[in-house]
Parts: structure tokens; C-alpha cells; sequence
């Protein structure tokens, strides 16, 4: 598996993102020839907006990732919700980005040689000192197209949920500002590019599986972290999708088990038998 992507997503792909998040693909074809010109336009208006709110990203590049060791899944469809997790690590005082990469790196190395996986496992991760990481190879030009990239964090849903691990451990602690900002603004991003609905889309891992992830204290900050993405995509202009109700594979909301494993990585389920890779 090469290892050659960049990490800004291609104009083409760009604008495949912002035709899901406006709708002006629908519209462009109700309204037919006469239409296409201003649903072009507003098309490359939502492309610009979504672009805006995208936090900086560091690629795999830059923290050195290991190439996969297996084909990465991309599925042609979005993903319908966004899962929050906490990284089950220190709650680091180490702000730099040297360790941000460096945590890129230890949790890629836990995912593949203990876990036994193909590649890290969530899409992207964000540390206390608020840098953003890709994580699974492919995520950032399968969220500039629109498409979904298969990782595992949540167990028999990873088809459907893309994951984002914040550094930490929250179950008393809360995250930093600088953490808890660039959260907020990629959920905007991730919202806007997928066409998601902040309130129905965005949820914790514990709403799905049986485990505290992404701890209290993060879980209760959920209603805040979804205002805030909303806020963040009206303020840029970014049209805010329909709730959509949960269908099927939606969340189950189980206990939060009482004895769960406590160890450094450990989050929770991120594996189950329905899911397509590892
Ligand atoms: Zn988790």
C-alpha cells in the first residue's frame, strides 16, 4: 500500500463533498438546464464554505504512519453518524505537536502489533494541544469525496460511523479548550462535507457499544460540542442537513458496563462480527 495521497483533497473531490452537503445536485436537477448555472454556483459557494471550517490537518505523512498492511475499504456512500472516543491515555500536559504526532504514531503502533489490525483504527485523532491527525489511511480524500473510508472504533458499525479519538481519558478530566475547539470545528467539517445533521449525527461510542468511552465527562459535553458545530457551519453559511431519524442501524444506547478493561488504547468494542475489516 503506497502512501502518496496529500493531505489537501483535490478540487474535483471538493466539490463532490459539497454537492452532498448543499443538496444542489437534487436541486440542479429538478430545476434542469435553466437551473444548472445557479445551482453551479451555489455548489462552489458550499465547497468554498466547507473548506473554510476545515481544521489543519496533519496527513500520515507527517507523523511518519506505517503503510497498511492490508487493502483499505472505502465505501461510495457517507457515513451517517460521527463517534466520539477518548484515546484512553494520560491526560497529557505535553501540548506540542511532536507529541501530537508521537501519539499518532503509539496508537497506529497498539492497533496494528497488539490489536493486530491492518492500520489504526479511528479516521482521525486530535490531542490536548489541538492538532488535528488523520488517522485511517485514505480518510482525508475520502471526506473530500464524499465517500467513507471502513476503519474500527466502534463494533458493528464501523460501516456506517467515522470515528475521531481524543487524547485523554475523561471520565473526571475534561479536555482542554485548545482540544475541545478543534473538535468543534472538525465536526463542522465533517458535518458540512457529508451533509449530516449535527444534532442527530454526531454521538458517543457508548451510545452504540458497551463501554464508558468516551468517558462522563466528554459524553455530557456532546449537546455543546453539536451547538457548537451548528453555530461554526451557520456562521460560514453551510447548509445544515435534516435530522434524520435512526433507522435500524442506528444507536442502541447499552449499559455502561461496570468492570470494563482498564488500559492504555482501550476504549471500549471496536470490533465486532459484522464488521468488514480490521
Ligand atoms: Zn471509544
Amino acid at each position: 500500500m503506497t502512501n502518496t495521497h496529500r493531505s489537501e483533497p483535490d478540487r474535483r473531490s471538493i466539490l463532490r463533498g459539497a454537492v452532498i452537503a448543499s443538496g444542489a445536485a437534487a436541486l440542479g436537477g429538478a430545476l434542469g438546464a435553466a437551473g444548472t448555472a445557479s445551482a453551479s454556483a451555489r455548489t462552489a459557494d458550499a465547497s468554498a464554505s466547507v473548506e473554510a471550517v476545515r481544521p489543519y490537518l496533519y496527513w500520515r505523512g507527517a507523523w511518519g504512519a506505517r503503510p497498511a498492511s492490508g487493502s483499505i475499504r472505502v465505501l461510495a456512500t457517507p457515513p451517517r453518524y460521527i463517534v466520539i472516543h477518548h484515546t484512553a491515555t494520560s491526560n497529557s500536559t505535553d501540548y506540542t505537536l511532536d507529541h501530537a504526532l508521537r501519539l499518532s504514531r503509539s496508537i497506529q503502533n497498539f492497533h496494528m502489533d497488539t490489536n493486530g489490525w491492518i492500520d489504526t483504527g479511528q479516521q482521525l485523532t486530535i490531542s490536548r494541544g489541538g492538532h488535528v491527525m488523520e488517522g485511517r489511511d485514505r480518510t482525508l480524500e475520502s471526506v473530500g469525496a464524499g465517500d467513507h473510508v471502513v476503519g474500527a472504533h466502534v463494533a458493528n458499525y464501523n460501516g456506517t460511523c467515522i470515528g475521531i479519538e481524543n487524547e485523554g481519558l475523561y471520565t473526571n478530566a475534561s479536555p482542554t479548550r485548545a482540544l475541545t475547539d478543534s473538535l468543534v470545528q472538525t465536526l463542522a467539517w465533517l458535518c458540512g462535507a457529508y451533509g449530516l445533521n449535527p444534532y442527530s449525527a454526531i454521538l458517543g461510542h457508548r451510545d452504540f457499544n458497551a463501554t464508558a468511552c468516551p468517558g462522563e465527562v466528554l459524553y455530557s459535553m456532546l449537546p455543546e460540542l453539536r451547538d457548537g458545530a451548528a453555530r461554526t457551519m451557520r456562521a460560514q453559511g453551510i447548509a445544515i442537513a435534516e435530522r434524520e431519524e435512526p433507522g435500524g442501524d442506528g444507536p442502541t444506547y447499552p449499559p455502561v458496563p461496570e468492570n470494563e478493561p482498564d488500559h492504555e488504547f482501550y476504549h471500549g468494542p471496536a470490533r465486532g462480527t459484522e464488521d468488514l475489516t480490521r
